[in-house]
Order: C-alpha cells, then structure tokens, then sequence
C-alpha cells in the first residue's frame, strides 16, 4: 500500500506501533480502495504519548521564543518544499481535488508554522507602572500539555493551526486526527522532529472518539483544542470543564450569505460558489444559506447553473478536476439523505441533487431554490454540496432571518452600498464576516465562531491567548503598611 505509513502513532520523536489497537482502513474516497491500516491507540499508547509531552514540555518552554520560533519556521520552509507530495497524501485521505490541496492544505499549514513561528520570539508580559514606585509584571507563560483533536475535511491545515501557536508558547501537544483521515498530521510530526523540534513536543496518536475522550479527561492536559461538530464539542467543553481546562471549540455552522439586488451578481455567484462546492461542501464555515433579494433571484439562479456546469469531476489527481468526492460513504449517504428531505420537504431542485455514477463517493453540486426558514436544510449542518437558495425582500426582514440559528460561525453580505455592508455586518451574530467575498481564512486573522459553533480563536494575535496565561508579579518598593 503506496500510502503505509512506518507506524500508526508518532510519540517521542518516533513512529510507534500496537497491533493490539482497533483496525483504521483509510480509504481513498475516489475509488473506494484501502491505502492504508492503522490501529487505534490502546490505553498504553495514549500513556506513552502523555508522557512523552509532559516530559518534553519544561526544557520546551525554557528555550528562547527566537529558538523555538526558528524551528517552526524550519518545518514551514519544510513543507513548502515538499508541497506536492504532501498535496497528493491530503487528496488520497481526504478525496479533495490535487488542484484544491495544492494550495490550501500544506500551505495553510505552512503559513501557520511560519506566522507563529514569527510571533514566537515576541512573546512577553508587560511592566505596569502603580505609582509611588510600586509596580507589577507579568510573565506570559506556557499552559503545559495541549490536546488538538481534529475533523477529517482539512486534517495538514488543522494539525498545524494548532501546533504552531501551542509550540510557539512553549506548549508540548498530543494531536488526534480524526480516524477517517489519520495520514497527514504523521506528516506534520516528522517535518518538525527534521525542522528540529526536540523529542516529545510534538505527537499523533490515532483513535476513534474515546481516544480523543481519555485525551481529554486525563489530569496531565491543560488545554484542549477541538474542531468538530456541535455535539462533540458539548462532550469534549464538558470533560475540560470538569478539570477547569481551557478550551478552543472550532465548531459547525449554517451560515447565511446575503446577495442583495445591487450586487455584482458574477461575484456573488463565485461567492456562493467558494462557500458550497469548495471541497465537495465540507468546509465548516460555508454559506449554506443563501438569501437573494428577489429583483435578482432568477438572474442569480441562472448563472448559478451556468457556472456550475463547468464544474469537472473525476480522479481528483487530475489536475483539472475541480469538484471530488465525499470523504467517506457514510458522508455521501449522510447528504444524499438531506437531499431527499430537501425534495420532500417542497424545496425547489435546481441543480444536482443525485449521486454520481462512478466508483468512490460523489454527489452532484446540488441547489435548492424556494427554500423556507424551516426546511430541515436550511436548519441542520449537511456538510455536503447542498445549497439552500431563500428569496427576501427588505433588510430588516433578511437581517433577523440570518441570525435565527443557534450556529454562529460565518455570514457574508454581497452588496455595492457601502453603508448597507457595514450596518449588515455589525448586526451579524457570527464569529466571522465577509464582505463581497466567502470562505477566505489567512493566518493573519482570527478565525473562530460565536453562538453553538464555539468558543476561542484560532490563527492571528489572539490565538496566543489561548495557548498561554499571564503570572501576575507585584514589586513593592516599599515598607509594607499593615493595620496593625
Ligand atoms: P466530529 O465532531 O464527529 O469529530 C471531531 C473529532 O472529535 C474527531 O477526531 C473525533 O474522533 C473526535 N471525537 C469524537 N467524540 C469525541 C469525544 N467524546 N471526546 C473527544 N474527541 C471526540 O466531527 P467530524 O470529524 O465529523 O467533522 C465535521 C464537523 O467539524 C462539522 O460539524 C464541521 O462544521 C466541523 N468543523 C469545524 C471547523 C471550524 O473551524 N469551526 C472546521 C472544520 C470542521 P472520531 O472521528 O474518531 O470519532
């Protein structure tokens, strides 16, 4: 099997293997084939890779933020030279198009390890100044042991969006991948063991759920990292809370994309492309819901159909193929069940709405049009290629529908008036926004969501604060004046 790894974990530096674990086959969701067999971790493996991070975390943390930052910037020039081989592991786990993992998986990762690895070396308390001499500083210190559990649609991009700001503060992490897609985070732990990580900062273990959950509960851990659903985060946010552990939740959404009559209806069009089809649909932060003043609905939806056309399917490692599989069946079936709820429902079928004919697990680019607000599909997350297509007349009216969800991870508005973008905007209840644009997520800003789909920030500046905490130290410059 071209894609075996040497072992199924990588703890301490080195791959490692118990066959005592519960089979992974990974499939390559193009064909339905078996590239590799993994095991799950056992109780053994998880001890060993906690152990490993624990005792790997003290010298970690006491080297310089110029030293430890070098090192993940080592392991981003690492990746960036071998992006294509990279690209073409990330496809055969994920199914994703070679044309989409080309750049946006490897170099996601990348540009995280090169961004941290920047902030690295400027990582401090401050001095506040209280009069009369006294004065307090802070030192911003390491958590300890972080855990990254991970979803299976962007596996290189999430091992490193939370590596790099844990390993930046001088954290140590045990990463899970999700068990569909367990190959490229392996990746990711040797590139910084090569780049120069010390042994132990770093480790993958595999696992099912209850890997992730003996992770998450073990006394060792100071902070877990998820992204996953919203069920998984309530689990994985009420373990931490039972060790007062701090937590990031990278949840899912149904965000809502606005295309009001005066906007440039090919961006919109492009837009509400990015946010549904772009890897087959499962992207967490995608606009599934797309209300469409009326003037332009059918305009809108014309074009829509025109574009899609062009959407080329097939082996996802030719190079013009643009649209792939679904990562698993279990997911195709998943979205070709909502499809159905859609149709019967009384939405509106205009595009798609079947699975391809081929081997692995395609579903056509599928829209609805005439959806209502209570439509199971304009309610639940898919994560599939289904778009919902809503009409709306006013602004008051379309604002209060796009926050009538208990998710809050993305919105977008497409409109030509500056002060409508702006006011739209602000009256977003979501963690994310865009404006005449979707789906774009650079290093340098945060990225997170409000509402169900989560709590904390990835990426940017604030992504520091969630992988270190401040010790508070007060320096009197005087006698200490007591009561009595
Ligand atoms: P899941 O929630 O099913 O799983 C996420 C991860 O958590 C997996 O590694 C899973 O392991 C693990 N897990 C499951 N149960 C537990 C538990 N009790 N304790 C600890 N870990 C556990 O999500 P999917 O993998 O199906 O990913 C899709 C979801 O992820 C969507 O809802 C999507 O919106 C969201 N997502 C959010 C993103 C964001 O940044 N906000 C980005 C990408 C996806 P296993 O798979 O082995 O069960």
């Amino acid at each position: 099997m071209k894609f075996q790894p040497r072992a199924s974990h990588f703890i301490d530096g080195e791959y490692v293997e118990d066959t005592n674990g519960a089979a992974i086959e990974v499939i390559y969701p193009a064909t339905g084939e078996v590239i590799a067999r993994l095991h799950s971790a056992t109780p053994a493996i998880v001890e060993q890779a906690l152990n490993s991070a624990k005792n790997a975390q003290a010298a970690w943390a006491a080297l310089s933020g110029t030293e430890r930052g070098r090192i993940l910037r080592r392991a981003s020039d690492i990746m960036r030279e071998r992006n294509y081989d990279l690209s073409v592991l990330e496809t055969h786990d994920t199914g994703k198009p070679i044309q989409e993992t080309t750049v946006a998986d490897a170099t996601s990762g990348a540009d995280a390890l090169e961004y941290f690895g920047g902030l690295a070396a400027s990582l401090t308390g401050e001095h506040i100044p209280l009069g009369g001499g006294d004065f307090v500083y802070t030192i911003r210190e390491a958590l300890g042991v972080c855990v990254g559990i991970g979803a299976w649609n962007y596996p290189t991009q999430i091992a490193c969006w939370k590596g790099a700001p844990a390993l930046a503060c001088g954290n140590t992490m045990v990463f899970k991948p999700s068990e569909t897609t367990p190959l490229s985070a392996l990746k990711v732990a040797e590139i910084l063991v090569e780049a120069g990580a010390p042994k132990g900062v770093y480790n993958v273990i595999q696992g099912y759920g209850d890997v992730g959950a003996s992770l998450v509960s073990d006394p060792r851990v100071a902070k877990v990292s998820l992204t996953g659903s919203v069920p998984t985060g309530r689990k994985v946010y009420a373990a931490a809370a039972d060790g007062m552990k701090h937590v990031t939740m990278e949840l899912g959404g149904k965000s809502p994309m606005i295309v009001f009559d005066d906007a440039d209806i090919e961006n919109a069009v492009s837009g509400a492309i990015l946010g549904n089809f772009y890897s087959s649909g499962q992207v967490c932060s995608n606009g599934t819901r797309v209300f469409v003043q009326k003037g332009i609905k059918e305009a809108f939806l014309k074009r829509l159909s025109e574009r899609l056309a062009h959407a080329k399917t097939g082996d996802p490692m030719d190079e013009d193929v643009s649209f792939g599989p679904m990562v698993s069946e279990n997911q195709m079936n998943i979205t070709l069940g909502y499809i159905e709820k859609g149709k019967a429902e009384g939405a509106r079928l205009v595009y798609g709405g079947e699975r391809i004919e081929r081997d692995g697990y395609f579903v056509q680019p599928t829209v609805f049009a005439d959806v209502t607000d209570n439509m199971t599909i304009a309610r639940e997350e898919i994560f599939g290629p289904v778009m919902s297509v809503l009409d709306f007349e006013t602004e008051e009216e379309v604002m209060a529908r796009a926050n009538d969800t208990e998710f809050g991870l993305a919105a977008g508005v497409f409109t030509n008036d500056l002060t409508r973008a702006h006011r739209i905007v602000a009256g977003f209840e979501a963690g994310t926004c865009y404006i005449n644009t979707y789906n774009l997520a650079p290093v340098e800003a945060p990225f997170g969501g409000s509402k169900m789909s989560g709590v904390g920030r990835e990426n940017s500046k604030l992504a520091i604060n969630h992988f270190s905490e401040m010790k508070t130290v007060y320096v009197s410059m005087n006698d200490v004046e007591a009561p009595y």
